[in-house]
């Protein structure tokens, strides 16, 4: 695996697979890898002759008040885990690099972006659309892959890789999980035993939500009172929010049809945790989540 640490380097070194006929698959990431990551590395290297990964931490999609200090990083482990993927390159980027003195250009998704997460993340989904736009450009990748986890972010990208006409294909993986049901995250080493113990009801939460509408449930607001009545007997939990919006759309509903999103963001102690699943309505099969 070749690290490059200079998009510069990075953009010249691309610029010579693709000519050479090479297709790139890429995952944008921001490092502390767990099995979400890695799969989203091995469907790349799967599909594409080279996989680029890019690891960051992204200050421009934190708020000033969030844990952009205290976010979990280890490349060296990271670094191991990449080669046994057999990923070919690694983007290890800097902020100087990334966002050199005077830098002044922001990319703004509106109407989906300040909804749900960006309700109480003002300015993340402008962060996190800048970063991932300047990147496709650094990389130009045929495919990007992005993990359904963060459902708002898909929504976001796609709409963006949309609208500014990026040739790039989107592919979203499957949310990976522990074995009892909790998404996996970066942010789960913060969790203290007790508080890992109690995470697990989000995930039952929305799955037992999912299964009301199996059988039947086609009131939201129902729904929605399902998954509070289940998080808040867990006595750490702090409920941000839970919503049953359109998958596509973002928009609330009222009556659920077609794909609908129940996603919501929980605190444990002073970590956020945020998780979701797709259910498709009008008879036909439910999406993979
Ligand atoms: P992050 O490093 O948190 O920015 O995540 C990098 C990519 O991995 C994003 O596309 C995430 O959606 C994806 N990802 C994070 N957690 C999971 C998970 N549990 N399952 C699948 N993909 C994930």
């Amino acid at each position: 695996m070749r690290v490059i640490r200079n998009i510069k380097t990075l953009q010249t070194t691309l610029a010579k697979l693709r000519a050479k006929g090479k297709s790139i698959g890429f995952v944008p990431t921001m490092g502390y890898f767990h099995e979400g990551h890695l799969s989203l590395m091995r469907q790349a290297k799967k599909q594409h002759d080279i996989c680029v990964v890019s690891v960051y931490v992204n200050p421009k999609q934190f708020g000033p008040k969030e844990d952009l200090s205290r976010y979990p990083r280890d490349f060296k482990r990271d670094s191991s885990l990449m080669v046994k993927e057999n990923v070919d390159i690694c983007f290890f980027a800097s902020d100087n690099d990334i966002y050199p003195n005077g830098y002044l250009t922001y990319i703004d998704v509106n109407k989906i972006s300040d909804v749900l997460c960006g309700a109480y993340r003002p300015n993340h989904f402008q962060g996190v659309a800048t970063i991932v736009a300047k990147l496709l450009n650094m990389v130009g990748p045929s495919t990007m892959y992005l993990g359904a986890k963060d459902a708002q972010q898909v929504v976001v990208l796609k709409r963006m890789v949309v609208d500014l006409n990026f040739p790039v294909k989107v592919v979203v993986g499957a949310t990976i999980r522990e074995a009892d049901g909790l998404a996996l995250s970066s942010r789960n080493v913060f969790l203290s035993p007790l508080e890992r113990a109690q995470a697990v009801v989000i995930s039952k939460a929305l799955f037992a939500a999912k299964e009301s509408i199996a059988k039947g449930e086609r009131k939201a607001k129902n729904v929605i009172a399902i998954m509070q009545r289940m998080i808040s007997k867990a006595s750490l939990a702090k409920i941000q929010y839970i919503a049953c919006v359109d998958a596509q759309q973002l928009t609330p509903l009222t009556t659920l049809q077609g794909d609908v999103l129940l996603a919501l963001a929980v605190y444990f102690g002073k970590t956020r945790l945020i998780d979701n699943v797709v259910v498709k309505i009008n008879g036909s099969k439910k999406i993979k989540n």
